[in-house]
């Protein structure tokens, strides 16, 4: 596979593509490469990638040709998921950008272990972390970081179809919530202790569909993994485009 790199919009300048301190390093010294070779390089916007041919000293690169990108799901997934231990949470952040998720709000909740909002060098930490899945994962997009608020001012603005996975509900299942096939998903997932009945109640009102993952109680990393899974593939996202009558 060949490496791909997300570039900012003013690093494009016609057919030349210029590459940060940062990016020349990995071109030269991590991944060995020399001049001559291809790389793929996307803004996050374009839906299509440039194929780039790596220029002498490998700091800048040529637009040769373009590549097609991995499709963006057709739902727009939002999650929310609690926020967590940082090890976890940032696999969580890797893990739903691989998935397919649009955009990620992190929630504070009342039984979350961590309570305080990050700071700007989390998110900055956090927003390599989406960009490097995206690379990784042939996406075109990167999923829009949306900052750490409490549960109920999510839940307030939250668009779509809002969906809570509760470990307390038996009956509704998430396919029940997406019946109607949303254009846009938000998806609600508790922390290590779980929601309160409180937050459950909240959410009700808020007209979130609550539903169960299934009898085993999940991690919370793991709920949020899986239920973000479960909405693309109950919407036809986890198929090729091509494969769709
Ligand atoms: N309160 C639990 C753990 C919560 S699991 C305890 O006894 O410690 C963390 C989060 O993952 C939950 O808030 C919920 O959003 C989700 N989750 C885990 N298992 C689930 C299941 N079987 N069904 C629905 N949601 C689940």
């Amino acid at each position: 596979m060949t490496h791909r790199f997300w570039v900012a919009a003013d690093q494009l300048q016609g057919d030349e593509v210029r590459f940060t301190d940062e990016q020349a390093h990995q071109l030269r010294a991590v991944l060995r490469l020399r001049a001559g070779a291809e790389v793929r390089v996307f803004d996050g916007v374009a839906p299509v990638d440039r194929v780039v041919e790596l220029q002498p000293n490998l700091d800048t690169g040529l637009i040769v040709g373009e590549a097609a990108q991995a499709p963006e799901p057709r739902v727009r997934l939002v999650v929310h998921p609690a926020l967590l231990q940082r090890d976890k949470f940032e696999m969580v952040l890797q893990k739903l950008t691989e998935i397919g998720a649009a955009a990620i709000g992190p929630v504070i909740t009342a039984r979350s272990l961590v309570r305080e909002a990050p700071d700007e060098g989390r998110y900055a930490r956090w927003r390599a972390i989406l960009r490097e899945a995206a690379e990784q994962s042939g996406r075109g997009a990167v999923p829009e970081l949306l900052p750490a608020v409490p549960l109920t001012v999510a839940l307030a603005h939250a668009q779509g179809r809002i969906v809570m996975a509760y470990e307390g509900e038996r009956c509704r299942r998430l396919r029940d919530a997406l019946e109607d096939r949303p254009r846009q998903v938000a998806l609600f997932v508790g922390p290590e202790g779980g929601f309160t009945p409180e937050e459950v109640a909240c959410a009700r009102s808020a007209r979130a569909s609550v539903v169960t993952l299934g009898p085993r109680m999940l991690r919370a990393e793991t709920a949020a993994l899986l239920a973000a899974g479960l909405v693309l593939h109950e919407l036809g996202d986890l198929s090729w485009p091509e494969s769709i009558a």
